[in-house]
């Protein structure tokens, strides 16, 4: 399968016009420009996509629900079609080793399997029906309501997933699950890996015969084709991973339109790991060994990595700092996804090396032979005030850095839990014998995390129903959802209440002889379908 530099306009392939990006190899050192250059879109590129999305998002949403779920299975299918190009051109793209990225492609086409499951069943469109009371005082009318779609959807391709949180990835996986159109702003971290994928939505959506314009994939650099997507008024939401400082670029974008739309961005985490002193207890080498192999999965590049590390004092936490940092400099150093994110790693390291109060316990080994973009891992240390007193220490570093705080006693401990801003993940190892400080933390992190783990390890987010990846403000943008998982479709939908409507106009989910068969909530009580 040929990379051409192309986008995809709805059913075409299109070169864009408006200048040349190149994919860039970051594990190369020296020249690491990638064949051939992607043609940017201009602004009729971008219009025509949203109005093609526009003009299918009627049709698409009337789809059945079996059909919108074949389709979805039918993207899985042609991604798996792409056979090894797919795995060889992202490994070229990200410096992501091969098994790493075959494990991130059955992730992502399960993914999409899973939205199949969910837009079959129907739960998701939360049916609802109250019957009219017409003798009540007053009359209470009939009264059914369901789920519908927002609208097209734009979504961002993350740079540090290239397959499950870009082109076909959990984003655009759940809005077309919800039956809304997508136009993606392609990620220039791997954009070949990008057009392959495209052209596998767009051979399933022609496949399945969905309406043109179900699904564009727009090329663009310097924040110009992001901007203008997100101000386009065919758009009524977007999904975003990346930056903070992207996100919250986006946010205002979305909030100054003519009609603001919700934004939807994951942002930045540094996903606190509170080793209680009885979990530490005769297992702190086991534990740091654990939790260095955590923090350097991916060099680090995970948004649920392990960046601060708070226990008590004492010789258990020096016994699990000192094990910590002789596993952290037996790890060599190694290729980060992009040349500026390596830059940006490479930047922070060096800001923190020089904060007062703050030691550096351990860098990690220099990779053997020429490795471009190789970050070196780093361990920080300090205690808990000069933690508190200086806030730069909670900004995410973006690769394999964390920092061990020491606190003096449980009321510190907890009160760094309270400092910390929102977050994607919260560990706790602890033992049955912390059982009192464990439950005095949990509520804590409830007001600060969208997921709370116990003696585990928050890299890996599994796909199912239970999981929510998402988290309180800087983790997100909006803590009431989640972008992994099944419910990450409750972000594109919103309720719709019909009150009076004739039988023969009702939306087959909310009919009274519920043909779709699904477990409706009838008169406050959950009704399963038989
Ligand atoms: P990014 O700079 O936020 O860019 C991501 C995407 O958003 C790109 O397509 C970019 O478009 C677009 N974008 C960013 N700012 C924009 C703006 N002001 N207006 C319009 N579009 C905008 O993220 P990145 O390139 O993946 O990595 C940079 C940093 O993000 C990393 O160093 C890391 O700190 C952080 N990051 C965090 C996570 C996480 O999960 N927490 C994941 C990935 C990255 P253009 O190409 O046009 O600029």
């Amino acid at each position: 399968m040929q990379i051409q530099g192309e986008m995809i306009i709805g059913r075409r392939a299109v070169r864009g016009s408006a200048g040349l990006t190149h994919a860039v190899a970051p594990a190369r050192t020296g020249n690491a420009t990638l064949e051939p250059g992607f043609g940017r879109a201009t602004r009729e590129d971008l219009d025509a996509a949203c109005t093609l999305a526009e003009a299918a998002f009627d049709s698409y949403r009337a789809v059945p629900l079996e059909a919108r779920a074949r389709f979805l299975e039918t993207i899985a299918d042609r991604i798996l079609d792409i056979g090894p190009v797919l795995i060889e051109r992202a490994g070229l793209e990200s410096g992501l080793p091969a098994a790493r990225l075959e494990g991130e492609r059955m992730r992502t086409v399960n993914q999409l399997r899973l939205f199949a499951k969910v837009v079959r069943d129907g739960h998701f469109l939360a049916a609802t029906l109250d019957s009219a009371l017409p003798e009540r005082s007053p009359p209470r009318p009939d009264l059914r309501m369901r789920k519908v779609p927002l609208g097209p959807v734009a979504v961002f391709g993350a740079s540090n997933f290239p397959l499950a949180f870009s082109v076909a990835g959990g984003d655009t996986a759940s809005s077309l699950a919800a039956g809304c159109p997508v136009v993606v702003k392609a990620h220039n971290a791997h954009l070949g890996t990008s057009e392959l994928v495209a052209k596998a939505v767009q051979r399933a959506a022609i496949e399945c015969d969905m309406p043109e314009g179900v699904f564009s994939m727009l090329i663009g650099e310097g924040n110009v084709i992001g901007t203008d997507l997100v101000a386009h008024p065919a758009i009524k939401a977007v999904g975003f991973t990346g930056s903070r400082q992207g996100g919250l670029a986006l946010m205002r974008i979305a909030a100054a339109r003519a009609e603001p739309i919700p934004v939807y961005a994951e942002m930045s985490s540094v996903n606190p790991f509170f080793l209680l002193p009885q979990a530490l207890a005769g297992a702190a080498a086991t534990l740091a060994r654990g939790f260095v192999d955590s923090l350097t999965l991916g060099v680090g590049q995970f948004c649920t990595n392990p960046g601060l590390v708070v226990g008590l004092e004492g010789d258990q936490f020096d016994a699990f700092s000192a094990a910590a940092a002789e596993a952290l400099q037996a790890k060599t150093a190694a290729t980060m996804l992009t040349p500026g994110i390596h830059r940006a790693y490479a930047d922070a390291v060096e800001r923190r090396t020089g904060i007062a109060g703050v030691q550096l316990l351990a860098r990690g080994s220099a990779a053997a032979g020429d490795v471009g973009c190789a970050a070196l891992p780093a361990l920080y240390a300090c205690d808990a005030a000069t933690f508190l007193a200086t806030p730069q220490l909670e900004e995410e570093i973006f690769g394999p850095a964390a920092v061990l705080v020491r606190c003096r006693d449980e009321a510190e401990l907890l009160a760094v839990a309270r400092h910390v801003e929102g977050q994607l993940t919260a560990t706790v190892h602890a033992a049955a014998a912390d059982g009192a400080l464990a439950a005095a933390l949990l509520p804590i992190l409830e007001r600060k995390a969208g997921r709370i783990l116990f003696n585990g390890f928050p890299t890996g987010v599994e796909v199912s129903h239970a999981m929510v990846h998402g988290g309180p403000f800087p983790a997100t943008s909006d803590s009431r959802t989640t972008s992994v998982g099944a419910t990450a479709i409750e972000r594109f939908l919103r309720p719709v209440c019909y009150q009076d409507l004739p039988a023969g106009l009702l939306p087959e989910a909310l009919r009274d002889d519920n043909p779709l068969g699904l477990a409706r909530v009838v008169d406050g009580v959950l009704r399963t379908a038989s």
